[in-house]
């Protein structure tokens, strides 16, 4: 299984109201996707969602704290941003967040000096933006879509148009033979070493 054509599907900003739906699709299609969750949404309430998404064999990733804009932020308040949101998620579920994706995909060598994962941006879906329609989110995705590709989704709150387009999207995306897995298995399948040092990754191969 060596050259099986991999995606790895991928949602930020939650835990959020849309993420429980984001769940059900993927259980329904049998397929795992990566979350990267921004610290302050995980309250205590949250916990049964981030149970759920590694018990569907999800990956938890972090997204910062705040999501603010962190190429404007000084080292220390990276590094607060960081461990915040990694403590809280190996407190509530004891797992160890693997890779990072700056908020905005704002970047300075700042953050890359201070953040010791590897850093993930992906195949823009452009469903951030409320105006983008579910069928262009579906064309976003389809278009430039490639073996060792992370695509870049929402589970931002009231994000309901990617809960439309999402079933379309693995769809159209399994009758093109790829076969989905998390952002940690993709890399690993492809025997890429994501640790690169001011590297942001959108696919493995590129
Ligand atoms: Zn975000």
């Amino acid at each position: 299984m060596e050259d099986r054509k991999l995606v790895a599907l991928t949602f930020d900003d939650g835990p959020s109201n849309i993420t429980e739906a984001v769940l059900d699709i993927l259980k329904e299609e049998g397929i795992v996707g990566t979350f990267f969750l921004i610290g302050q949404n995980i309250t205590p309430d949250k916990k049964p969602i981030l149970e759920r998404q590694l018990a569907q064999g999800c990956e938890i990733c972090n997204h910062s704290f705040t999501h603010s804009v962190m190429s404007e932020l000084s080292a220390e308040t990276i590094r607060d941003e960081i461990m915040k949101t990694s403590d809280l998620i190996r407190d509530m579920v004891g797992v160890e967040t693997m890779f990072f994706r700056p908020p905005f995909i704002a970047l300075s060598d700042t953050m890359y000096a201070n953040i010791n994962m590897p850093f993930i941006c992906g195949h823009d879906s452009r469903d951030w933006d409320p105006s983008t329609s579910a069928q262009d989110r579906v064309n976003n995705v389809l278009a430039g879509v490639r073996d060792g590709s992370l695509v870049l989704m929402h589970d931002m709150k009231d994000n309901v148009k990617t809960l439309e387009a999402l079933p379309t999207i693995i769809k159209e995306l399994r009758a093109k033979g790829f076969s989905f897995v998390t952002a940690s298995q993709i890399f690993a399948e492809k025997g890429i070493d994501p640790n690169v040092p001011h590297k942001i990754w959108s696919c493995v191969f590129d």
